[in-house]
């Protein structure tokens, strides 16, 4: 096509790579098992952690919300966009993380953007672990503050960075609490006590832990003991809470500068009643089964055993999410290929999303899945990496 030539060129060395792929198409409801191609498959690639997505409870309350207030807001939340809901739904989530308020954000993606972007100047510095997540990178692109980048999860680099950075006004430290393609936690309780003796604000990115770790899947700064010390956290209301969004927990004054700056949030419509009633209704179900995060990590731990003890190389993964690491992009895709082939969806992951020659296929169990399944995936793997020479 006339005027993409450079971009069917990179498509091109795509294809030749092994990389270029088709969205896979699911054709049923995602639970356990998920129907792809005509065929059920056990889901090992959704971060639906506790089934929710399909909970009764979450879907009842959806629907009776579009009953009541229709299918969508019609405007942004600082214009006519704000019903009642998204109110009370922000004051039960200050309340289940412990924070003095809450602002939801579209996604969790746009909530990291909207606070980086936000709420630093050229005075500022901000400082990110080198394996955050995009959102968090694309929003430091967004400020005006100076950027550091430590290491993954070092200290003594965060230390270093924290030393050369205090003529700025404000240093602010951002971290993702479980990071999303290994399944590591960040090291929080020393990164809090780093930014207390320097003075510096302390922000974590809980997508991957909301609903998954602390009590009743509070979160990272619950299951680390570090309320009232870290200033800011975000999460995602999209992943383990099953629905859509992202949310900033933290003071009251975050929240009234965010609501009057924050662009992602000013200019951008509210979410659908059906979106928020189903998530207020998805922290109910955590407050109210606390035996579905018992059954998430339950299951972590069978499988992650599982997948050790068939020698693949798993990381260092302390969470759900389990990577099965096998370096090359092209090994990654087959290994995944020859998963779906038996009965099992796992997807490969590869570059830009993963550093070089760490390609992998990322496996994440969630509280739906039986034993069996688990186990029937469990010989998938075995099979196709001895197939391929992987184990
Ligand atoms: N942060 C992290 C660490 C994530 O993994 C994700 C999801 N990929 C997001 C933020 C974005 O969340 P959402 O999907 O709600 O936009």
């Amino acid at each position: 096509m006339k005027g993409f030539e450079h971009l069917e060129e990179e498509i091109r060395e795509w294809q030749e790579n092994g990389v270029f792929r088709p969205l896979t198409e699911l054709e049923s409801d995602q639970e356990s098992t998920v129907k792809i191609g005509g065929r059920k498959l056990i889901q090992l690639s959704s971060n639906n952690y506790l089934g929710l997505t399909t909970h009764p409870r979450l879907k009842e309350a959806a629907l009776e919300a579009i009953n009541v207030y229709g299918a969508g807001t019609g405007s942004v939340r600082t214009i006519a966009g704000t019903f009642s809901m998204h109110e009370a739904f922000e004051k039960k989530l200050a309340d289940f993380k412990h924070t003095e308020a809450a602002l939801v954000f579209q996604s969790g993606f746009t909530a990291n953007v909207g606070v980086l972007g936000t709420i630093l100047t050229d005075e500022d510095v901000v400082i990110s672990d080198a394996l955050n997540h995009a959102s968090i990178i694309d929003g430091i692109r967004l400020t005006k503050a100076g950027r550091r980048i430590y290491q993954h999860a070092d200290m003594d680099d965060l230390k270093k960075a924290l030393e050369e950075t205090q003529t700025a006004r404000r240093r602010l430290v951002v971290t993702d609490g479980v990071f999303s393609m290994d399944g590591d936690v960040a090291p929080l309780p020393d990164i809090v006590e780093l930014c207390e003796q320097y003075d510096a604000i302390v922000m974590v990115d809980d997508a991957h832990a909301s609903g998954v770790m602390g009590k009743n899947g509070r979160g990272t700064v619950d299951h680390f003991g570090l309320h009232g010390r870290v200033h800011i956290q975000v999460g995602t209301l999209s992943k383990a809470i099953g629905v859509l969004g992202g949310y900033v927990a933290g003071p009251q004054v975050l929240r009234d500068y965010l609501i009057h700056r924050a662009r992602p949030f000013l200019f951008s419509t509210s979410h659908p009643p059906a979106v928020t009633a189903a998530c207020s209704e998805a922290i109910d179900v955590l407050l109210e089964e606390p035996e579905l995060i018992d059954r998430l990590w339950e299951n972590t731990r069978f499988f992650k055993d599982g997948l050790t003890r068939l020698g693949f190389n798993t990381g260092k993964s302390g969470t759900p999410i389990t990577p099965v690491i096998v370096g090359n992009d092209a090994l990654a895709m087959k290994l995944s290929d020859e998963l779906i082939e038996e009965g099992v969806y796992a997807q490969g992951i590869v570059f830009p999303t993963v550093p070089r020659n760490q390609a992998r296929v990322r496996t994440i169990v969630t509280a739906a899945h039986s034993k069996k399944e688990l186990e029937q995936a469990l010989e998938a793997f075995g099979r196709a990496g001895q197939k391929l020479g992987i184990i």
